[in-house]
């Protein structure tokens, strides 16, 4: 019969029963649990899991945590489309044999005495230090450039046109520090070039994106290019292996600038510097003409760039590397309109760009380094400015 020396082996069979037997109910719980999960329909498995959320914090905002979760699978996409150039050839954007770089090699030669330009221009020095000039740069006696900024390589024929556009208003020493330090780079990396200042006329609110529209249409009745380079005033190129050729893609050159640590602020800047074909600029409509004042033009560009089926590209940040002139801050455009019409870029870029971009052009002259053009962009309405 039961003896007492049997009582700890009992006991602990007793134990190890009661724990199998609630491991079990525990398997069958869960299972259940998850049938019932799997045989809700979504807004079942919606109402539920909001439920649990109101039950365990209180009131759960699930629409502001469902557009962070849009966001982040945007994000991410976004990310396998914008490509960051590998570190090979010392990290310059040398465009490639494939794609559209052929449309870029000028196919008409005007002298057949004359080869194209090296792929990879011989006379690079790679870091520039920058030169401020605070004495007055005597720029024009150094640099032998064609009055209206026009310059080509004398034995070779460039194998890129480029129209380099700067936005500009009451910059003018930091355009002197600009072209002091820019012409020469453009110049060793043999390409052939023009300069084109667009100024906004007025004291009005700046629009830089109707200047840059405007410059671009200004720019095609007169001359013959392939790309377009968006260039602030205010940023200063350090090293010349950033080459300033046509992209086969749109790419943002300003990737690593000094006041910001050379780090990149934000995965779809393409603010600063900006190279893209001109094939492209049309394709996306060119920029906004709805943003007065500072901040979101560009990047109301990076999502018509996106949102064309293009991609964005960028050189190395060991070489896509400028010092910044300081300025005073300007004013942040309200962040309601800002936002406003970044959520509707893609039912708008279609009808607001290039198409119908208002502007008079007021004066154009050739200046020793640059053409210089005076744009007048109209007046912000009330609500925008
Ligand atoms: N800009 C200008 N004058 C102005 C405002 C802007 O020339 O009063 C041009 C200039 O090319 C400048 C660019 O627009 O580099 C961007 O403006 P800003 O430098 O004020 O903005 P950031 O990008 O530095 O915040
Ligand atoms: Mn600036």
């Amino acid at each position: 019969m039961f003896q007492k020396k049997d009582l700890p082996s009992v006991l602990f069979l007793a134990l190890l029963i009661f724990i199998i037997v609630l491991t079990l109910c525990q398997i069958l719980v869960v299972h259940r649990h998850d049938q019932r999960g799997y045989h809700l329909s979504k807004n079942q498995q919606l109402a539920q899991r909001k439920k649990m959320y109101h039950e365990m914090i209180g009131n759960y905002n699930f629409k502001k945590y469902k557009n962070i979760a849009k966001i982040e699978v945007f994000r991410r996409r976004i990310k396998s489309v914008i490509i960051m150039l590998s570190e090979q050839n010392n990290g310059m954007n040398i465009a490639n044999d494939n794609g559209d770089v052929s449309a870029v090699i000028p196919t008409v030669r005007e002298d057949d005495s004359m080869t194209l330009c090296d792929r990879v221009p011989p006379k690079l020095v790679g870091e520039i230090s920058v030169q401020t000039c605070d004495t007055a740069c005597r720029l024009e006696s150094r640099l032998a450039v064609e009055s209206g900024g026009y310059w080509k390589p004398a034995t070779c024929i460039s194998r890129h046109r480029v129209l380099i556009v700067i936005p500009f208003r009451d910059r003018w020493r930091h355009l002197t520090i600009l072209l002091h330090n820019l012409v020469g780079m453009l110049q060793r990396q043999q390409l052939e070039f023009r300069i084109l200042v667009a100024e906004q006329f007025g004291n009005a609110t700046f629009n830089k994106g109707r200047l840059m529209n405007a410059a671009f249409l200004e720019a095609k009745k007169r001359f013959r290019f392939h790309c377009v380079i968006f260039h602030d005033v205010d940023l200063v190129p350090e090293n010349d292996r950033n080459l300033y050729s046509c992209p086969w893609q749109p790419t943002h050159l300003s990737v690593a600038v000094d006041e910001m640590h050379y780090r990149l602020k934000y995965e779809l800047l393409v603010g600063g510097v900006l190279a893209i074909t001109s094939e492209h600029f049309q394709l996306v409509n060119g920029y906004s003409n709805e943003y007065w004042g500072w901040g979101a033009e560009d990047d109301d560009m990076a999502y018509r760039i996106l949102l064309s089926g293009l991609r964005i590209m960028r050189p190395s940040a060991v070489v896509a590397r400028y010092r910044m002139l300081r300025h005073e801050k300007r004013e942040p455009s309200a962040w309601s309109s800002r936002t406003r019409l970044l959520k509707s870029v893609n039912k708008r870029f279609q009808m607001d760009g290039l198409i119908n971009v208002p502007y008079r052009l007021v004066f154009s002259k050739d200046k020793p380094l640059f053409m210089h053009m005076m744009v007048d962009v109209g007046l912000p309405k009330e609500h925008d400015s």
